[in-house]
C-alpha cells in the first residue's frame, strides 16, 4: 500500500490512494477501531489519517497526564445522550474486564485507584498512548497525519474521501472525528458535517459537557479562588423540583466553579438551563449534615461563634464568606443568634444559590454532549442505518459520560465494535 501524506503534497493535483478501510480520526475511539479493524482483516488495506500534526493529544492530557483510561464499575447510567439501554448494548460487548485485558496485552497494566478510577500503573497517558500506536502498527494499520479530511461522498465503490491535495478511495469507513471539544486537539466538530452529508442528523442540542462554569466577577466564590471541599451541587427546577445531585471535590477559581462535581453537573445543568431558563443551582457546602443537625449543631454552640465552629469543616475563608454571605456577626456567640439567623446561616451554607453566568466552553470542555444519534446506528456493528459502509464510534456519537474514565470506556467499547465489524 502507498504511503500518502498531505503535508507532502504541495501538488494542485489530488494524489490518489485506495483502501479497504479508511479509520477518520486517531484519538482513543479510532485508534481502538483501527487496531481491531487491522486485527479481524489481516487481508484488507486498513487506513488511519487524523488532522493533527501530534496523535493522541487528548490521551495525553487525560487524567491529568496520568489517562484514566476506565472505571471499575461503568453503568449506562453514568452516561447521558442516548438511552441507557442503547449505551449499554455497546458497552457489554466491551467490557471493563475486556478493556483491562487488552491493555495488558499491548503492555499496559492497570491499577484501580480508591475511587474506582483506573490509570496506567506508570502513571503516565505516553505509556497508554505509545501501546495503542504500537499495536495499531502491529495490526499492519498505517497511519497518516497530519491528513485532515474535509468532504466524504459516496462512489460506486464506496467512499471518495478528499483531504488538502489528496483523494482516498475507501470501500469502508469507520468515522471517529471525536466531537467539538478540545478544538485544538484537532476535534473541532468537522466530523459532524461529514455526518451529515452522508445523510446522517446531528441532535439538535450540542454543547460542551464536563465544562467548569462560570458566576459573576463579584460573587463571592470568585473571590476564594484556590479553594477545593467537598459540597454537593443540586440542580433545581423553576417549580422547586430537585433534579438531580452531584457530591464531589469542588474547586473555587476566579471565574467561577470547577473538579468533578461541578463537571458532572454541568451537561445536566446547561441542559436544563435550555429546557427552562429558569432552573437553578444551589450548593451545599457541608455535605455531610442535614440541615436540621446543622442547626442543631449551631444552637448548641454556647460561646462558640459559627465561624470558629465552620471553621473545623471547611477553610477559614469560606466559613468567613459564608457568615458573610448569610450577614451574621462572624464574632457572635452561637447562644446569641437568633432563630433567623441560624436559619439563614443553614440556607446559605447548605443551599447557596449558585447565580451560573455560563460556561468555560469547548476550549475548556473535557467532552461534546450531542452528536449523531445511536438510533441512526446499528448497536451491534456500529454501521450506520442511512449510509451502509460507514460505522461511527467515540465522541462523535451521542453519548458522553461522568467523569472517571466513563468516556474513555465509551471509546474503546464503540472502537471495538467498529473495528470487528467493519470489512465483513
Ligand atoms: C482535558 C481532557 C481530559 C480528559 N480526561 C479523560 C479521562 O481521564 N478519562 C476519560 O475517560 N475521558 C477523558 N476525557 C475525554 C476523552 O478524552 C474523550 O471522550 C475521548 O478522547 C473521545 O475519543 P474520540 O476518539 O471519540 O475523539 P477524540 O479523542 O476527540 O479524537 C478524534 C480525532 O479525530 C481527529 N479529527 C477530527 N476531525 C478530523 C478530520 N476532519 N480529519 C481527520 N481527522 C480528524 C482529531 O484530530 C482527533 O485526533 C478527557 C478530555 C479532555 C479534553
Amino acid at each position: 500500500m502507498l504511503s500518502v501524506s498531505c503535508n507532502e503534497l504541495p501538488s494542485p493535483m489530488p494524489s490518489f490512494q485506495a483502501v479497504d478501510i479508511l479509520v477518520i480520526g486517531a484519538g482513543a475511539a479510532g485508534l481502538m477501531a483501527g487496531i481491531w479493524a487491522g486485527r479481524t482483516n489481516p487481508e484488507h488495506a486498513v487506513m488511519l489519517v487524523d488532522g493533527a500534526r501530534t496523535l493522541g493529544a487528548k490521551i495525553l492530557v487525560a487524567g491529568g497526564g496520568r489517562c484514566n483510561v476506565t472505571h471499575d464499575e461503568v453503568d449506562a447510567r453514568a452516561y447521558a445522550g442516548a438511552s441507557p439501554h442503547a449505551i449499554k448494548k455497546v458497552l457489554d460487548r466491551f467490557d471493563v474486564p475486556q478493556t483491562i485485558d487488552f491493555f495488558r496485552e499491548i503492555g499496559v497494566e492497570l491499577k484501580r485507584e480508591e475511587t474506582g478510577k483506573l490509570f496506567p500503573t506508570t502513571d503516565r497517558a505516553r505509556t497508554v498512548l505509545d501501546a495503542l500506536l504500537d499495536a495499531t502498527m502491529q495490526a499492519k494499520v498505517k497511519i497518516e497525519h497530519p491528513c485532515r479530511v474535509e468532504t466524504v461522498e459516496r462512489s460506486a465503490e464506496g467512499f471518495l474521501v478528499r483531504g488538502a491535495g489528496v483523494q482516498i478511495d475507501a470501500r469502508q469507513i469507520i468515522l471517529a472525528t471525536g466531537g467539538k471539544s478540545l478544538p485544538k486537539s484537532g476535534s473541532d466538530g468537522h466530523g459532524h458535517h461529514i455526518a451529515r452529508s452522508l445523510g446522517h442528523g446531528i441532535t439538535e442540542r450540542v454543547f460542551p459537557a464536563l465544562v467548569p462554569l462560570t458566576l459573576p466577577p463579584d460573587h463571592f466564590v470568585c473571590l476564594l479562588s484556590g479553594i477545593t471541599v467537598p459540597a454537593t451541587l443540586d440542580l433545581w427546577s423553576a417549580s422547586g423540583k430537585h433534579l438531580r445531585a452531584f457530591t464531589d471535590s469542588t474547586l473555587c477559581t476566579h471565574f467561577g466553579l470547577s473538579g468533578p462535581s461541578v463537571l458532572d453537573m454541568s451537561r445536566h445543568f446547561i441542559a436544563a438551563r435550555l429546557d427552562d431558563p429558569a432552573s437553578s443551582l444551589t450548593i451545599n457546602w457541608l455535605p455531610d449534615q442535614t440541615p436540621e443537625q446543622l442547626d442543631r449543631r449551631l444552637q448548641d454552640l454556647g460561646r462558640v461563634t459559627p465561624t470558629q465552629y465552620l471553621r473545623a469543616h471547611m477553610p477559614d475563608r469560606l466559613a468567613r464568606a459564608l457568615c458573610d454571605v448569610a450577614r451574621v456577626d462572624p464574632h457572635i456567640p452561637g447562644s446569641e443568634m437568633a432563630r433567623a439567623q441560624r436559619k439563614t446561616l443553614t440556607r446559605s451554607i447548605m443551599r447557596c444559590p449558585l447565580p451560573v453566568s455560563g460556561n468555560r466552553g469547548y476550549n475548556y470542555a473535557e467532552v461534546t454532549a450531542g452528536g449523531v444519534p445511536l438510533t441512526e446506528v446499528r448497536l451491534d456493528t456500529m454501521e450506520s442505518r442511512v449510509c451502509p459502509g460507514l460505522h461511527l464510534c467515540g465522541e462523535i456519537c451521542d453519548v458522553d459520560g461522568r467523569i472517571g474514565g466513563f468516556n474513555f470506556q465509551w471509546a474503546w467499547a464503540s472502537g471495538y465494535v467498529a473495528g470487528v465489524s467493519v470489512g465483513s
